[in-house]
């Protein structure tokens, strides 16, 4: 979708329904200021927030920017915060109100004069009552866009019921589902890898590549989530949504062209490629786990269902081994994993070359791997083998070099300051103020997914019932150790 000039004259409004909310306080408010810092929003963007709590202005504001100076500090410049706080408003609103939309649009004024996003930050259970006022006050026509973001159900089934009542109110062009991962700045460089080169496109294939490991891992625990987490687990938490984009991204074929249909129709096409895991195969391709007691983040754990303090099979823990069915990728498994209470909070993606035909050096060739990291750092790193400097009575030894292809080491040496690492809401709620949806998920692929681990879902429920206990602090079950061992494979730990 892009914008109609027609409604590039409508004077715009960002509408941040949930504005007292933690997901607003720590990332949203933050991310807004820094458009502003860095000129991207318009002189005449109006912001206004929508929360059931009522909260007099000047303590809204104080508020604001209270969060704002927490999430940005020395990186936030003097005037920032006099140009951004006099754009913003607070109204009070109970979704369960009747007048909502009709309170709301007296807020707005004339709402045919205008290009509104709204970025419904609350729980999903509110989505439908909320497009409903929006609906029903005319407050939901075209160019107006909405912006939702997960859980988008637990299944398959209540994904679409979600869908449904948000498609009542906006067509599919103005839903922009959030996918946080795909607003990093290593994440968007994987297209710019993959489709601005031409020496890693040849070798991105079953032929070259042996594996992939995709690893989203966390320190943490459930914390304060528990409640939501027992029903969801890592699989329907981690990996329908997060974890799954990453390997569209990673293994969709190019795109005719950089819009934002052309990109969703390769991606759509992986989800649908993913050999479906039955509960004939799931206990040889998939590990799940709970941590238990153990120490972690430096702190005594008393383990998942002594925090919950009743039984629970809710996995804190999966590995899966992904296979993609299709001419590119057979072949190549994608072992993805993700987990709580972890030694490390790292994302990684790990391209392992196949090694090369016939060594002339014996084993001391080891194969090429492409590190893609986006947490703690994102980096970009190539290993490849070179010959070590120097002399050696035994000939010609080798080592591996690795080439990092970082934007911090493209700056690194001259003097320049590198960019500042941006929040990943700021490129997405930028993306949604221009009405680019590119980066934002459609709705087949949130089903196709959805479709995908559901199979895996109902498979464990036949086959697999029953985490393995992992001690907090450690790097998960041991099923997720053997599961790359039957291939002779090991993770990149
Ligand atoms: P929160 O509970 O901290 O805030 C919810 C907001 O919704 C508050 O502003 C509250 O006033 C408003 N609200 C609640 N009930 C309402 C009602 N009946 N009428 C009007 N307003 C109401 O929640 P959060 O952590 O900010 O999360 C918001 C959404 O974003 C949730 O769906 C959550 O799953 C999702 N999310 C949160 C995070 C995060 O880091 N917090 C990350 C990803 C997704």
């Amino acid at each position: 979708m892009t914008l109609s000039t027609s409604s590039a004259n409508r004077k715009p409004v960002f509408v941040l329904v949930g504005g007292t909310g933690d997901l607003a306080l720590r990332m949203l408010w933050p991310s807004l200021a820094m458009l502003d810092q860095d000129g991207f929003l318009d002189k005449d963007l109006r912001i206004i927030s929508v929360a059931r709590e009522a909260v007099d202005r000047p303590a809204f504001v104080e508020r604001v920017r209270a969060a704002v100076q927490k999430r940005i500090g020395a990186d936030l410049e003097a005037t920032t915060l006099d140009q951004f706080l006099p754009r913003l408003s607070h109204i009070a609103l109970d979704a369960s109100d009747p007048q909502w939309g009709a309170k709301l649009k007296a807020e707005l004024g004339e709402v045919e004069a205008l290009n509104v996003v709204y970025f419904l930050s609350v729980s999903p259970s509110l989505f439908k009552p909320i497009c409903e006022h929006l609906e029903s006050a005319g407050l939901s026509k075209a160019p107006n866009r909405v912006i939702i973001e997960k859980p988008l159900g637990r299944d398959l089934a209540s994904s679409k019921v979600i869908n449904d009542s948000v498609a009542h109110a906006f067509d599919e062009a103005r839903t922009f589902r959030i996918d946080h991962y795909l607003g990093k700045e290593t994440v968007q460089n994987l297209l710019a890898l993959r489709f601005a080169n031409t020496v890693f496109e040849p070798l991105w294939n079953a032929q070259s590549i042996d594996h992939v490991q995709v690893t989203v891992s966390e320190t943490v625990g459930t914390g304060d989530r528990l409640g939501y987490y027992d029903d969801y687990g890592a699989l329907r938490d981690m990996v329908q949504n997060h974890l799954l984009q990453l390997v569209c991204l990673l293994a969709m074929e190019p795109p005719s062209n950089f819009n934002a249909d052309a990109l969703r129709d390769e991606k759509v096409k992986v989800l649908r490629s993913l050999k479906p895991i039955t509960a004939d195969t799931v206990r040889d391709v998939t590990a799940r786990g709970q941590y238990g007691p153990g120490f972690a983040e430096g702190k005594q754990v008393a383990g998942y269902e002594a925090e919950k303090g009743s039984p629970s099979n809710t996995e804190t823990y999966v590995a899966i081994k992904a296979e993609i069915a299709n001419w590119r990728w057979a072949g190549t498994p994608f072992y993805l994993r993700t987990g709580k209470t972890l030694p490390s909070r790292t994302t990684e993606v790990v391209i392992q070359f196949r090694p090369v035909p016939h060594s002339i050096f014996g084993s001391a060739a080891q194969p090429n791997r492409l590190v893609i990291r986006l947490q703690p750092d994102e980096d970009i790193k190539l290993t490849v083998m070179n010959k070590a400097p120097g002399l050696s009575a035994d000939g010609m030894q080798l080592q591996p070099l690795d080439l990092s292809l970082s934007l911090q080491s493209a700056f690194d040496g001259n003097g320049d300051k590198p960019p500042r690492r941006r929040i990943a809401y700021e490129r997405l709620i930028l993306d949604a103020l221009n009405g680019n949806n590119a980066a934002f998920v459609r709705r087949d692929e949130v089903e196709a997914a959805w479709a995908w681990v559901d199979g895996i879902s109902a498979a464990w429920a036949e086959a697999y019932p029953k985490p393995q206990i992992y001690p907090a602090g450690t790097n998960g079950p041991m099923s997720a150790y053997m599961l790359l061992d039957r291939d002779h494979r090991v993770w990149n730990d």
